[in-house]
């Protein structure tokens, strides 16, 4: 079985890569390295079964292989807001070539969409059947909307073509292989909280998020790639929590002396998230098993080893 990933020196495609190789699989990994790392795949350099190519999603490449998994484009908001033209650009021909390699090698394609196409919402929790609440001309409309077109860009293939494709609808997720100055909150906070710096909340901390452990992402991944649904559905966890808990749960785990203090709040924010979790327990026989209290810990440790490491 060949597999190939794009995105996959990236945070959360260097995790898929990792999983698919200790499976015995063949993957080819594109990236262009803009937000992703080789050193997240370092520990597979020698592996013959991994093979790297350094382009971007933008242009084409001819690649025959069974399984697409589709992550290639910056997760973080202060990252896609960084170029949003380039943002919108990678989804759309990136999203476009690889359904057209999916139609050439009749191959499975996963594609991650977002939390973010619901945007500020309004229902809530989301379940899969809202239609969200996105402003089109915001500061994360490259982002929100550029998810909104990749998924009906790949409604339309399935349709027309009898492609099996997946609408991994990802919402905030954490653990190892981030950027360190990635920007999302976790990081953030835990690297603030051990360096004893300020924890920079954005706003009054009041809106909320609920954040996934990266093994449960992948498993829900790899749950949903074995289906042949082709609907979309969401992955995280449901745990809500306020952005000002959060920042004093890590003070409290990483036993920081680090201020917590309120900068300006951001722009076309969400104030809060959590996954109806309904469907993805009932397709994938599915559920989150790590909570926040175990899985920033895991975070915490391991930024601890880089930190060290690099030091
Ligand atoms: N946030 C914050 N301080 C930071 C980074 C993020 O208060 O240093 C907040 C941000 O305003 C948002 C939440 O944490 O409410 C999650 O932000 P992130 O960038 O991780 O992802 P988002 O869910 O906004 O896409």
């Amino acid at each position: 079985m060949k597999h190939l990933v794009t995105g996959g020196a990236g945070f959360i495609g260097s995790n898929i890569i990792e999983k698919i190789l200790l499976s015995g699989d063949e993957v080819i990994c594109l990236d262009n390295l803009s937000t992703g790392d080789l050193r997240n795949l370092k520990k597979w350099q020698n592996n013959t079964k991994l093979k790297f190519i350094k382009t971007d999603i933008e242009n084409f490449v001819d690649l025959e292989v069974d399984k697409i998994w589709h992550l290639a484009c910056p997760g973080s908001p202060s990252f896609y807001q960084k170029d949003p033209i380039k943002t919108t650009k990678t989804i759309f021909l990136g999203t476009l070539n690889v359904l057209e390699l999916s139609k050439r090698y009749r191959a499975k394609l996963l594609v991650a969409s977002s939390s973010e196409i619901y945007g500020n919402p309004k229902e809530h929790p989301q379940k899969e059947e809202y239609f969200g609440n996105v402003n089109p001309i915001g500061k994360r409309s490259c982002y929100e909307e550029g998810k909104r077109i990749a998924e009906s860009l790949c409604t339309d293939y399935s349709n027309k073509y009898n492609l099996d494709i997946k609408l991994a609808r990802i919402f905030n997720s954490y653990g190892k292989n981030m950027k360190s100055n990635d920007g999302r909150v976790i990081y953030n906070f835990i690297l603030q909280a051990l360096k004893n710096e300020p924890i920079t909340i954005y706003g009054d901390g009041l809106q909320t998020r609920s954040f996934c452990f990266i093994d449960d992402l992948v498993d829900g991944l790899f749950s949903f790639m074995k289906t042949t649904f082709r609907k979309p559905i969401n992955l995280g966890n449901n745990e809500e929590i306020t952005i000002l808990e959060l920042a004093k749960l890590i003070k409290a785990k990483c036993l920081s002396q680090s201020k917590i203090i309120h900068l300006p709040k951001r722009e076309d924010e969400p104030l809060k998230r959590r996954p109806d979790l309904v469907l993805s327990k009932k397709v994938l026989s599915w559920h989150p098993r790590v909570n926040i209290e175990n899985g920033l810990e895991k975070t915490i440790n391991y930024l601890k080893e880089i930190h060290v490491v690099k030091n």
